[in-house]
């Protein structure tokens, strides 16, 4: 135990490129880092084969979103390949509040506007070792149709250059390479002076 006093949770945007891997290395990271809460987005996209409401995302009409928008319920939200996501702000407050560190996979409309209203987040960027391999694992993974695949690509162009606003970037050229780096990343967030006031007092 080395935190003196818990305090307020780390928020941790992770984005990349649809396809990089960023659900399985999220997994491994989870695995190895059970106290992190993931937070789990609201989408008006349809669920993918294997994926459950609650469990990936909270699938909901683009209504209701729309609804939760009016409502301003998202401390981000954002349209990406025609359907919106979005972060819940209650739900991901709550747990930053009791002192429990929070995970965001969003993309970089949404990171960007976290870094604007949440300073203090640490944001990461995961890319693939090549673009090819990019290409080639979207078409491996059999879910979306070439027109689907195509727009995500370009998208990945385009994300590419937000990459410098980002404090860190992270190849997933091996999964449990990738889920390590991000480890010392939050290690090394978590050792800033400004989280060690505790540690500073006294002498
Ligand atoms: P997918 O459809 O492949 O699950 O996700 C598409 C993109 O939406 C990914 O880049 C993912 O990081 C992003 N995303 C998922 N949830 C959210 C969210 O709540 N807000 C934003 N801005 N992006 C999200």
């Amino acid at each position: 135990m080395t935190q003196k006093n818990p305090q307020r949770g780390q928020l941790i945007v992770l984005s990349g490129p649809s396809g990089v891997g960023k659900s399985t290395v999220i997994a491994e990271l989870l695995s190895e880092r059970p106290d992190i809460y993931f937070s789990i987005s609201f989408t008006t996209r349809k669920p993918r084969v294997g994926e459950a409401d609650g469990v990936n995302y909270y699938f909901v009409s683009k209504e209701a979103f729309e609804e939760m928008i009016a409502r301003d319920e998202f401390l981000e939200y954002a349209q990406y390949v025609d359907n919106y996501y979005g972060t819940s702000l209650r739900l991901i407050e709550e747990k930053l509040s009791a002192g429990t560190d929070v995970l965001l996979d969003i993309e970089v409309q949404g990171a960007a506007k976290v870094r604007e209203k949440c300073p203090d987040a640490v944001l990461i960027f995961i890319i693939p070792p090549s673009f090819e391999e990019l290409s080639r694992r979207l078409h491996g993974r059999h879910t979306d149709d070439e027109e689907v695949i195509q727009g995500r690509l370009q998208k990945a162009r385009e994300e590419w250059k937000e990459i410098p606003s980002y404090h860190y970037l992270v190849v997933n050229d091996k999964v449990s390479h990738a889920a390590s780096e991000i480890m010392a990343i939050l290690t090394a967030e978590g050792c800033r002076t400004k989280y060690r006031k505790e540690w500073m007092e006294g002498v």
